[in-house]
């Protein structure tokens, strides 16, 4: 990667990254919730937390209204991407032929393939900003406070208790507010243990290196970082079938670097269709099992990610800041009369745990994030073992009416390799690295007698009063699928906790 760096980004806006995320609505499988409650956290297993995934949801997909598992009438609007390309169809439906079902994967099993399905609203965007907070704009009870920097936490002591009792925050200069009740950090799984540490709140050793009091020492914060990971940019050209005219066949799949043209852009504006409403990557997904996984349950490792756009591998490539010495050679060959389609794993449970730190006590200063990719090679075993079933998934009848074949262009630091070799995918899965954008569990809930856990089971943060974390850095583990739906359960959840212990 340019600089040897990852590329992170994070919405820093109202909404946050729901506002530049991709859109995708997965909750994960029930055995993850299930295991954080057999961690010690009461009220978190799947039973209980699937009430509170309903309750934000506006399901607008036809196929979803009537499922047991889902919700019309809440502030978050949920649909399928209004456009796909068409071989969005064989790619989804080539499952079928390896046994899995095409069905809904947040529904009674996850295990299985789908087309994608976001958190939009008549084919647009629906940040939890847009969702939750516009229509309660006019509330006389809600104050947003814009263009404002949080610094720290301010915690008093009252002899051997510690009590929050206000934020301290820029807006111009420095102001203080302070809670009548309590307070609730949602920075997200940077920046939330971050503002805890500048608080003091955090392991003392580092904030003692860091010349800041320490308030609590609380181990956990920080630590325990996870992501899903996978391997970008594999790419399959294809031949669209005969039947096809000419701008039928033009159209099989998309064009990332065209997507923007003038006829898209009609489309858009004058008829609410086209290229532009579909999702920029995938429009759909799979969620299979390796031969690591349990076969005898619905517990998949593999989230298999799926682009109908033949430019996809180039431009994940940009996004990721991978250096271009080492992938231009492999898309030279996908010219603009090429089409091809590309599939991205990623595994669902990694093993392997970063860590957040502070590089200073200036809460400007963004901190060091290591989140230690592949460190259990497990991860990587597993990375490597999903290119079995690609494989497989390219030697079906369906694939093989379009020719799929993969793209024979190797990534050059792996060319020593033979491609169809283990060898060579552990070796592209370390240069074409991709962080699927879901950091969590640097604030994990746990009980006391885990000295990790920074908040309890009703998320307020042990050792302090009247502070809570409600965001994606509590979750004790990660969840088997993107994180968005399951941080939004989460603040619903704390939402009704905080109402019970104040009303
Ligand atoms: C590029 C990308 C793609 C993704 N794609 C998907 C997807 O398709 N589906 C999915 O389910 N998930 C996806 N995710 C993950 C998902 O968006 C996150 O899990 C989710 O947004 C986490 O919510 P959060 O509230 O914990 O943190 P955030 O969304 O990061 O929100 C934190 C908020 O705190 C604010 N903040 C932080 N520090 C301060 C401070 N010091 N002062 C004031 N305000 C502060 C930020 O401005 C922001 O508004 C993606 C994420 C990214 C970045």
């Amino acid at each position: 990667m340019n600089n040897h760096q990852c590329n992170w980004p994070l919405g820093k806006v109202l909404g946050g990254s729901s506002v530049l995320n991709a859109m995708y609505y997965i909750r994960g499988n029930r055995r993850d919730y299930d295991s954080w409650a057999a961690l010690g956290n009461a009220g978190w297993d799947y039973k209980s937390l699937l009430p509170y995934f309903k309750k934000s949801e506006d399901a607008r997909a036809e196929e979803l209204v009537d499922s047991p598992y889902h919700q019309e009438g809440g502030y978050l609007t949920i649909e399928r991407f209004r456009y796909k390309s068409p071989i969005d169809d064989y790619i989804i439906h080539s499952g079928e032929e390896l046994g899995y079902k095409v069905h809904d994967v947040n529904g009674e099993n996850q295990t299985g393939f789908t087309y994608a399905y976001g958190t939009l609203r008549d084919g647009l965007r629906c940040s939890t900003a847009k969702a939750f907070l516009r229509p309660v704009s006019k509330r006389k009870n809600l104050h947003i406070s814009l263009k404002s920097f949080v610094e720290k936490i301010l915690v008093e002591e009252d002899g051997t208790s510690k009590i929050a009792y206000g934020v301290q925050f820029r807006k111009g200069r420095r102001r203080v507010i302070e809670a009548k009740r309590e307070i609730i950090l949602s920075a997200g799984a940077i920046q939330s243990p971050k503002l805890l540490m500048l608080s003091g709140i955090g392991p003392k050793d580092h904030l003692e290196e860091m010349n800041i009091p320490v308030v609590h020492h609380a181990p956990g914060v920080g630590q325990n970082l996870q992501d899903h990971v996978g391997m970008a940019g594999i790419t399959y050209i294809v031949d669209p079938p005969h039947k096809m005219n000419r701008t039928e066949r033009n159209r099989f799949t998309k064009n990332l670097s065209r997507i923007g043209n003038l006829e898209s852009i009609q489309e858009l504006i004058q008829n609410n269709s086209g290229p532009l409403y579909s999702h920029m990557i995938s429009g759909g997904m799979a969620f299979i099992k390796t031969k690591y996984a349990d076969k005898m349950i619905d517990y998949p490792d593999v989230q298999l990610f799926f682009s109908g756009a033949s430019d996809y591998g180039l431009s994940i490539a940009n996004a990721h800041e991978i250096n271009s010495k080492i992938t231009t050679s492999m898309y030279k060959n996908i010219t603009k009369n090429v089409q091809a389609f590309g599939i991205l794993p990623c595994i669902l449970r990694p093993r392997s745990r970063g860590f957040i730190k502070l590089k200073s006590s200036n809460p400007k200063e963004a901190p060091t994030i290591v989140p230690n990719y592949f460190e259990d090679p497990h991860d990587l075993q597993v990375l490597v073992e999903s290119m079995r079933f690609l494989r497989k998934m390219v030697r079906t009848r369906l694939m093989q009416n379009l020719n799929a074949r993969l793209n024979p262009n190797t990534i050059s630091k792996c060319s020593q390799f033979d491609i169809l070799s283990d060898e060579y995918w552990a070796c592209y899965a370390r240069y074409f690295t991709s962080t699927i954008n879901h950091p969590v569990s640097t604030c994990k809930m746990g009980p006391i007698n885990d000295s990790h856990a920074v908040v309890d089971d009703r998320l307020r943060v042990h050792g302090v009063a009247n502070l809570r974390v409600i965001d994606a850095s509590i979750m004790p583990h990660i969840i088997s699928g993107n994180t968005n739906a399951p941080t939004i359960m989460i603040a619903e959840k704390g939402a009704d906790m905080i109402k019970q212990d104040w009303l």
